[in-house]
């Protein structure tokens, strides 16, 4: 089955070659090559940053799903100047922030089931790939070094050997080529501030020099520093995926100037092009409008949002809508989402409740229908919003067959083990917890009291059920219970 996928690149869908089988058989033992700019940690994410990492999880986890072999890497920013400075006002060492948030992260993606990531690889590992890397731009001339900035801070070092060290994107032709801007109109690829000893503001950097004792510096040839952001990643990348690989990923936010800097970097240092073969960015989680971010204040913690509703709910809710568009989080539109699903959920129950009757070929062709349907959307470009309507509308369906007890158990079971199947990608249906022998106990002697008419008897079987926390529904294919 061809899989499309969106690619920012040349800005098409494209048909899909890479890694093994490769949907064709064309590609031997290969693996998809799979690269997403983790967190950088300073402070716990968000469930903005949430939603890119869920749609990549689920991204990885479908192209699995299809019988692709995926190597999956994410990078931890460990080195960043938002770490520098939140340390410095704690008066803790970095090393400490960068260690307790990254604990934060994986303990929150682990909440939201993201279970994907093959490797993480930490920037403050990689010192010596990233410096052979600015080394071999510099000698390839698509680098520069620049005297650092002094100061009379009482912090400051003013060691005249320390050097900044940028790269000169005049030298390099493409830049410009993903996020489709000419040079003219770019602005500079800082994300903090303009600095002063560019030979060009678009320049960005590839070696900050250590002008401050509080900043972590390690020895270079262009005295004690510490790497730039968009470094730390090709170096990664090189050393763990090579020169050149199948897929890189991000929020929609990193095309410009964080990855376009990237393919700048690894192209000039390598020679060979294209660097990654496939981009792939997420869309925004936004709050009334703005994206949910740190700086604006109008973020609400994975931690938090695990207290309002389940990690399920959330990722329907994420993956309910297309991994390109925007979503705006608010209170309705979650609550809207955990309705959608619970009709999901109670289908399911409703499926393992079918004990008895024939195959009904109604259902095996509507189910034949929805399947091939549904995984046709899903790949083209993961469209997500479009296979769930086919699975409702199919869920509708069903439920008015089940109602007519016209759904058999083998079609109950093979639209069971389908949703199964699904939910390896999408991780939306809440693990069950296994019903007490006690309670099954119970839930037979009422049926049982029910079939010889001893309503008394099955009354107070269902109360004693009720009292120990469950709940049991009589519908015309058996009863089905349910944790209160
Ligand atoms: P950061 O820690 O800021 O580098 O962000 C980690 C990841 O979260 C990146 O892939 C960002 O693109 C992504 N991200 C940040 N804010 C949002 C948002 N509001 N919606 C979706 N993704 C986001």
């Amino acid at each position: 089955m061809a899989l499309k996928i969106y690619n920012t690149l040349t800005d098409k869908k494209e048909e899909m070659r890479a890694g093994r089988r490769s949907f064709f058989g064309l590609f031997g033992k290969k693996k998809i090559k799979m690269f997403v700019c983790g967190p950088t940690v300073y402070d716990s994410i968000h469930i903005g940053n949430a939603r890119t990492f869920v749609i990549f999880d689920f991204i990885a986890k479908f192209l699995e799903y299809l019988g692709n072999d995926v190597f999956y890497l994410q990078n931890i920013t460990d080195i960043d100047d938002r770490i520098i400075n939140k340390a410095r006002d704690e008066k803790v060492k970095p090393e400490e922030i960068a260690k307790k948030f990254e604990e934060h992260y994986l303990h929150d993606i682990k909440a939201m089931r993201i279970d994907a990531v093959d490797d993480y690889a930490r920037a403050s590992e990689h010192i010596d790939e990233i410096i052979a890397q600015v080394k071999t731009l510099i000698k390839k001339e698509y680098a520069y070094t620049a005297r650092s900035v002094i100061t009379d801070s009482p912090d400051a070092i003013n060691d005249l050997g320390n050097k900044d060290v940028y790269f000169d994107v005049s030298k390099f032709e493409d830049y410009g080529k993903l996020s489709k801007q000419k040079l003219t109109e770019q602005e500079s690829g800082t994300r903090v501030k303009v600095e002063d000893n560019k030979d060009d503001p678009r320049d960005f950097v590839l070696w900050k020099a250590q002008n401050y004792t509080y900043e972590p510096a390690w020895k270079s040839p262009w005295g004690m520093g510490r790497p730039g952001w968009h470094i730390e990643d090709t170096a990664i990348t090189e050393k763990q995926l090579g020169q050149q690989y199948d897929i890189h990923c991000g929020g929609l936010d990193l095309k410009f100037p964080h990855h376009e800097a990237e393919i700048a970097q690894q192209e000039a240092a390598s020679g060979k092009k294209p660097f990654v073969k496939y981009w792939l960015h997420s869309g925004l989680l936004t709050n009334k409008g703005e994206k949910m971010s740190k700086s604006l204040g109008n973020f609400i913690t994975v931690g938090e949002a695990l207290k309002k509703h389940p990690a399920e709910v959330w990722r329907f809710f994420m993956l309910n809508a297309h991994y390109r568009s925007p979503i705006d989080y608010n209170d309705d539109s979650i609550k809207q989402a955990e309705a959608t699903l619970n009709r999901l959920i109670e289908f399911k129950t409703r499926l393992e409740s079918v004990k008895a009757g024939d195959s009904n070929p109604k259902v095996v062709e509507k189910f034949a229908k929805m399947k091939e349907k549904f995984i046709l959307d899903m790949t083209d470009d993961f469209n997500t919003p479009k296979a769930f309507a086919v699975l409702f509308n199919f869920i509708r369906e069903i439920n008015i067959l089940i109602d007519e007890n016209k759904v058999g158990e083998v079609n109950a079971n093979d639209i069971l083990k389908f949703l199964e199947d699904i939910d390896t990608f999408l991780k939306i249906i809440p693990k069950e917890k296994e019903i007490p022998k006690e309670i099954k106990d119970l839930v037979e002697k009422r049926e049982k009291a029910r079939e010889n008419k001893e309503f008394e008897k099955s009354d107070s079987l269902r109360e004693e059920i009720e009292e120990k926390g469950y709940i049991i529904k009589d519908t015309p294919s058996g009863s089905q219970i349910q944790k209160k």
